[in-house]
């Protein structure tokens, strides 16, 4: 079906509550709406957040009413005076609010059957504009509503995930299938790592703005997600376009792609690990086990990572991983050194006999250290690297307070360790 015979219809959420605004709340609810209009290749470009207020709210709903063919509410549907999202509904739509008499006995019934005294505020949850049908709420009390007028549709959906959900997996799906030109957006994710982002985007600039394939980079910590995206008829009428595309910017980075989709470095690493059958151990220093918690989050990752060491206090480092007296205390070296971070990585590979061994130590704190009369700076860290293939060791600056410090020294340390990687097991 080609756009110009069915146009492509434009969509918006508002998302109502104040919860939402102070932060209480996170809109996990709106976050599944973008996804759902995307799969039905609606062209979203707004969304609002409104509090339970009924005048924000309607000036909201005209607003998204003049440049949308959809609208989809969320929240405020309740029976209480603060759940104001029917009466804005009617109100931007320039209709009065009436009882749903089929709407109001179900109500009256299900609070019986459940022994709950009926009170007639419950009957706000009835109202409805008369362009409007309700949407059976079978996990709560308050329906949602499709109303349809003069071309626009406004659907308003509850709030608690339990009650949304199944609504916009039934009838917003069905309804979106039935109004929709047919189209999809279909994306892709390439994960890049060990190239920045500017120089990244310097070798793929022409492929940014190509007519049929979005390409949009993200930004990660120490890694960049490549979005591909299409629109297309079907999944499989997308996979050309979207294959063409990924295969020239894969002959221009190579293996700084390390996976496509949802795997992450940890997940990538523990894949390659296992299906070579070689293990990794580590040796944490400033990072306390974030390192070995990222390894070990991942399922099934008892095949490839031993163990670790957190190696804190230099005489820890000395008694438990073999790290040289000398290292530690010569001006030249220190607990926080490349030679350290070798002998940590050696160390921990030799006590766990696994295939790799990695460590990372460095200045987390704010304030610069003081090591055998040499001053070592807040954000300096060494990963260092022990195989088969012999040992080594980077040395880091990475500015930003403790938590960025220890989150960027355990993304390095992955970077590290798939390097490593595919230096002894290849690719
Ligand atoms: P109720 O009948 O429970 O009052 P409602 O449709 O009026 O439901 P709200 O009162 O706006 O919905 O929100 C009820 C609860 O639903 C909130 O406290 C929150 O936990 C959850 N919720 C509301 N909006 C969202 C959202 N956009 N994303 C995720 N959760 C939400
Ligand atoms: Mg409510």
């Amino acid at each position: 079906m080609s756009l110009l015979q069915n146009p492509v219809m434009r969509a918006e959420i508002v998302s109502v509550g104040t919860e939402l605004l102070l932060g209480q709340t996170v809109d996990t609810n709106a976050t599944k709406l973008g996804e759902v209009f995307a799969e039905f290749g609606l062209i979203h470009t707004h969304r609002q957040t409104v509090g339970d207020n009924a005048v924000r709210l309607t000036e909201a709903l005209r607003l998204a009413l003049s440049r949308s063919d959809l609208v989809v509410t969320i929240g405020g549907l309740g029976p209480t005076e603060d759940d104001l999202t029917r009466d804005g509904i009617a109100e931007a739509l320039a209709e009065s609010l009436v009882i749903d008499e089929d709407v109001a006995s179900h109500l009256k019934n299900l609070f019986k059957s459940r022994n709950i005294p009926w009170t007639e505020s419950q009957l706000r949850q009835a109202q409805r504009p008369p362009c409007a049908a309700p949407i059976p709420n079978p996990n709560g009390s308050a329906p949602g509503l499709i109303c349809r007028k003069d071309g626009k549709v406004v659907v308003a959906l509850p709030g608690p995930p339990n009650e949304f959900n199944p609504m916009v997996d039934g009838p917003l799906r069905s309804l979106l299938q039935e109004m929709g030109d047919g189209m999809i957006i279909s994306s892709r994710f390439l994960r890049v790592v060990g190239i920045g982002e500017a120089a990244l985007e310097a070798k793929i600039f022409d492929l940014l703005s190509l007519p049929d394939v979005t390409v949009a980079p993200y930004a990660k910590v120490g890694e960049v997600h490549l979005r591909l995206t299409t629109r297309a008829e079907s999944e499989a009428a997308a996979e050309s376009p979207l294959r063409q595309v990924e295969d020239q910017i894969r002959e221009r980075l190579g293996d700084a792609i390390y996976a496509t989709g949802n795997l992450t470095l940890p997940g990538w690493i523990v894949q390659e690990l296992s299906r070579h059958k070689a293990t990794v151990s580590v040796a944490e220093s400033c990072t306390g086990g974030l390192l070995g918690a990222q390894l070990s989050s991942i399922d099934g990752s008892s095949a490839a990572f031993s163990g670790g060491i957190i190696a804190y206090l230099p005489t820890v480092k000395e008694d438990k991983l073999g790290v040289s007296r000398h290292t530690i205390e010569c001006p030249d070296h220190g607990s926080v050194s490349a030679r350290c971070a070798e002998e940590m990585a050696g160390g921990v590979r030799h006590s766990f006999g696994t295939t790799i061994g990695v460590s990372i130590t460095g200045v987390a704190g704010a304030q610069p250290i003081v090591e055998n009369g040499v001053e070592k700076p807040s954000g300096l860290v060494f990963i260092g690297v022990a195989g088969p293939t012999g040992t080594g060791s980077h040395r880091h600056f990475f500015p930003g307070n403790r938590e960025t410090i220890r989150k960027r020294s355990v993304q390095m340390a992955l970077v590290s360790l798939r390097m490593k990687i595919l230096e002894v097991l290849g690719s």
